[in-house]
């Protein structure tokens, strides 16, 4: 049998990367799927009807800006009307920006908080009360190793990620008794365009080539000297989405290659 049959996930962030990786995994273990992300439509619409049809599961896609929070109750309402109700509830829509704080722009600042950070209270705040009704809840919050330690140039995300763990925590705590538990999957650095991205400022912050920063920056810090996959990152989502995981709640599950031991 498989873990997920009957059960629903919404997924942010799943157009790309970690999400994608979710929802695969979420679909292909029974879970019908609402996806959420930005993105080339049509890109997005060849994403949708190939995991459609190799889970054989329903999977629908809705666009929601996470800057918005109308936006993102609508994409709560509207997963509950297609897909019946929400069990699962994943944020992994994110984004980086790497810069000198003196020099960090403000609008970058204000949208790294909003998306990785404030989205996941919009979210929450619109899910939980089907979730109470049903008596059953995951919500998986993807923060970052981010959230246990700082590095230099990445003061938005760090705050962003150590916000977004103090949420889950309180979360946690408030539905503790209701069949609902609150958790964060904190990855060390997983090759995704996310990180492809912040290359380049991460160059130009430490006058580095783009060699330097994988081995000096990136996998300095995980003492494995591996990117973490985003299949990894999946299946410890599928643990906690899964009923072994009731007794799971609270939690910082780190998946870091060892960085944070250090
Ligand atoms: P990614 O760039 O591959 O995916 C990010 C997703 O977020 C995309 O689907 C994108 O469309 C979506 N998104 C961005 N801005 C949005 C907005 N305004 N509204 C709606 N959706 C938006 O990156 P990823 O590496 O898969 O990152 C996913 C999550 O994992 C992020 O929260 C990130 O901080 C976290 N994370 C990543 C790493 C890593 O090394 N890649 C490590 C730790 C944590």
């Amino acid at each position: 049998m498989m873990a997920l049959n009957g059960k629903t996930a919404l997924v942010t962030g799943s157009t790309s990367g970690i999400g994608l990786a979710i929802a695969k995994a979420f679909a292909q273990q029974g879970a019908d799927i609402m996806l959420n992300g930005l993105g080339d439509p049509a890109e997005i619409e060849a994403t949708r009807a190939a995991l459609a049809a190799e889970s054989g599961r329903k999977v629908l896609f809705t666009p929601a800006d996470m800057t918005r929070p109308e936006e993102i109750a609508n994409l709560v309402k509207a997963t509950e009307t297609s897909l019946g109700k929400i069990d699962i509830l994943v944020h992994s829509a994110g984004i980086q920006h790497v810069s000198p704080v003196e020099d960090f722009p403000i609008e970058k600042f204000d949208a790294i908080i909003a998306i990785n950070l404030v989205s996941g209270f919009h979210l929450t705040r619109a899910a939980v009360p089907g979730m109470k009704k049903n008596g059953f809840g995951r919500i998986i919050n993807i923060a970052s190793a981010h959230s246990a330690v700082a590095s230099p140039f990445k003061s938005a995300y760090v705050a962003a990620k150590h916000g977004l763990l103090g949420f889950t925590k309180t979360i946690a705590l408030e539905l503790a008794t209701s069949g609902i538990t609150a958790n964060c999957i904190s990855p060390g650095y997983v090759w995704t365009p996310l990180v492809e991205r912040q290359i380049p400022d991460t160059m130009k912050a430490r006058n580095m080539t783009k060699d330097q920063v994988i081995s000096e920056v990136l996998l300095k810090a995980q003492p494995t000297k591996k990117f973490v996959t985003t299949d990894e990152v999946a299946a410890l989502a599928l643990y906690l989405a899964s009923d072994a995981a009731a007794s799971v709640t609270g939690a910082n599950m780190l998946i870091d290659g060892g960085w944070t031991a250090e």
